[in-house]
């Protein structure tokens, strides 16, 4: 096929759109792929559309090949089966809520699980119909506190989301495990640098579950990796408990007087001026520090919460999401602490803490906090703190909670080495739900004993708008967009840098040929100067260009691949064999 720049429906930008933070984002719109209608929402121009097409034919074939059968829901769903799994509720602000005239509550489908669980349910009723998967490549919505990065995050982007069908747990076993393999034919299709990593499961439920993350940058995860193959996103990694600590050797506790220490370097300080130890310098890491946060469940009651860490470590917000969600939690503010008299800011202790103490403010301490260990911490009194308060003899707290910051170098959970922290954009994720939703949502089947079992069920989400972000992002440089062969709009982009007629002519004749071995040509027959044309070809990013110039006097013309920046002068006769060396199949 050729597509003649002249006719194509595009304009290329020269100045950046004011918002794009990335480098994506910038390239995309000012190469004419995507337009931007409201924050997070986008149109597809024909550049765009066809680098998308090409990402749904990877999926398309990988899905199929696994066994998946393609369907298309709505995207307009009513509110009903939502209610029933309590998504309706738990989805909070991030779901598009909305009525239709006659005042019913609907909602824009941010996943479908429910969906696709009354259509398994409606229509099959025997193990026999079982394993089953079904996909779609459809429109999701989400009402994201922060759209960003153009498509990376969008409030409406595309996604390909799969589920499986299983009578039981081997089996959904067996069908997360084909399409996990699925998944990395599809990204090692993609090219995209990717590391599989554990993680938590969110809003979605259920338990093992697994992210795609594309190693980027301009990512929003962090995640981790050990030498030894341990790689989690860091809201999924968890830290082991160390055993208990013998205490027989510890002091009293003692409160002892630290005028203005409400920070944890000020008491260090404070510490090893007016208590040196024999030891070692006091560090951060003796203190516990008490942070009080208030979590609002999504009925929209509140409980106060007190976290104790080790001083030298922060609580991580995203940890500390995930481990709460759906709750959320925010900060304890002045009229908090004000119906919490007993409460000393600066200085809050194990003391005034716990469920059954008068503030009844529940109390989790990190896992490091293990029976036995002695802690430095606050006294609940203005300038005071206790000094030998061991965990197990002179307080108890409620329980564990596992959200503190996790470190370059910490060991890594599995004893596989220390951990390194790298920064990525989640593009796949596949969850075994387990049987929450098909318990929801009444599916049964009859299994092969003639007796009524919930089916249990796997989901597997692809961000097919964010995979074309998330490509243009590790492969553009600082001219533009630079296509791997199999997504590119067009594999080859022909072009004349000279007047003569018989250059526009050798140009066409050299793109029939072209587009009769089956590639996708684009040929800028503008009458515009070598510069525009080289500028937009390298903003345009198409994988190899043939330039017809000056050179076609001595029968030459000039191929160049846009991702190495490689020139060569091949003979007009050679030209079709070169340029399907590096864009052919
Ligand atoms: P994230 O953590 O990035 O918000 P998520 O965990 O909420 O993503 P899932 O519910 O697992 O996302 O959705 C499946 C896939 O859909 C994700 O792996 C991601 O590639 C894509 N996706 C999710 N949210 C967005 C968005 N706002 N814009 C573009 N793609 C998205
Ligand atoms: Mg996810």
């Amino acid at each position: 096929m050729i597509t003649r720049l002249s006719q194509l429906f595009v304009r290329t930008l020269r100045e950046d759109p004011a918002d794009a933070e990335v480098a994506s984002h910038r390239w995309l719109v000012r190469a004419g792929y995507i337009r931007r209608v409201a924050p997070g929402v986008y149109s597809w121009l024909p550049l765009g559309l066809k680098v998308m097409q090409k990402v749904e034919g990877i999926l398309r074939e990988e899905m199929e090949a696994a066994g998946g059968q393609e369907v298309r829901f709505p995207a307009l769903l009513p509110r009903d089966p939502y209610e029933a799994t309590n998504r309706w509720t738990e989805y909070g602000e991030n779901l598009f809520r909305l009525q239709d005239r006659r005042g019913n509550d609907m909602l824009l489908g941010p996943t479908h699980e429910e969906m696709f669980t009354l259509l398994v349910g409606d229509l099959y009723s025997s193990y026999k119909d079982l394993p089953l998967m079904l996909f779609q490549i459809q429109t999701k919505y989400r009402d994201e506190a922060r759209p960003r990065a153009g498509l990376l995050r969008g409030r409406e982007f595309v996604m390909k989301d799969a589920y499986s069908f299983d009578v039981d747990d081997a089996g959904l076993e067996a069908s997360y495990q084909a399409i996990r393999d699925a998944y990395i034919r599809i990204f090692d299709r993609l090219g995209l640098e990717y590391v599989i990593v554990k993680a938590t499961s969110g809003a979605m439920g259920g338990s093992a579950s697994e992210e795609f993350q594309a190693v980027l940058s301009a990512g929003e995860d962090s995640f981790v990796r050990s030498p030894g193959g341990y790689a989690a996103n860091v809201e999924a990694v968890t830290v082991t408990s160390p055993p208990a600590v013998d205490s027989d050797d510890v002091p009293d506790a003692v409160v002892v007087d630290t005028p203005g220490t409400p920070t944890i370097s000020s008491l260090v300080d404070l510490l090893n001026t007016n208590h040196p130890r024999g030891d070692r310098e006091w560090d951060a890491a003796d203190t516990l520090k008490n942070v009080v946060l208030k979590v609002t469940e999504p009925d929209g009651s509140i409980w106060p919460l007190a976290i104790g860490l080790p001083g030298d470590r922060e609580v991580d917000a995203r940890r500390l999401a995930a481990a709460l969600a759906p709750a959320e939690a925010a900060p304890f503010e002045e009229t908090d602490f004000a119906a919490h008299p007993s409460l000393v800011k600066g200085y809050i202790g194990p003391g005034a803490l716990g469920e059954k103490s008068p503030s009844k403010v529940r109390y989790l301490v990190d896992p490091r906090v293990v029976t036995g260990t002695e802690w430095v911490t606050g006294a609940d009194q203005q300038d005071r703190h206790v000094m030998h308060l061991v965990a197990g003899r002179d307080f108890t707290p409620d329980g564990v909670i596992d959200v503190a910051e996790v470190r370059e170098g910490d060991p890594a959970p599995d004893g596989s080495g220390p951990l390194s922290l790298e920064r990525g954009m989640e593009v796949g994720h596949i969850f075994q739900l387990g049987r929450k939703y098909a318990e929801a949502l009444g599916l049964k089947v009859l299994d092969r004993n003639g007796k009524l079992v919930t089916v249990t069920m796997g989901s597997y989400g692809i961000g097919v708008s964010r995979i074309v972000a998330a490509v243009a992002e590790t492969t553009c440089d600082d001219k533009g967009l630079a296509w791997p062969v199999e997504l590119a709009p067009y594999q080859v982009q022909v072009m004349v840098t000279g007047k003569g007629q018989e250059m526009f002519q050798a140009a066409e004749d050299l793109a029939g040929k072209l587009s009769d071995l089956g590639l996708d040509v684009l040929y800028d027959d503008r009458k515009a100067s070598p510069g525009v044309k080289f500028t937009d070809a390298e903003l345009l990013g198409m994988p190899v260009a043939v330039v017809i110039g000056r050179g076609l006097a001595n029968g030459m013309v000039e191929i160049r691949n846009r991702r190495t920046g490689e020139k060569r002068e091949v003979s007009v006769a050679d030209a079709v064999a070169a340029v399907r060396e590096l864009a052919g199949d």
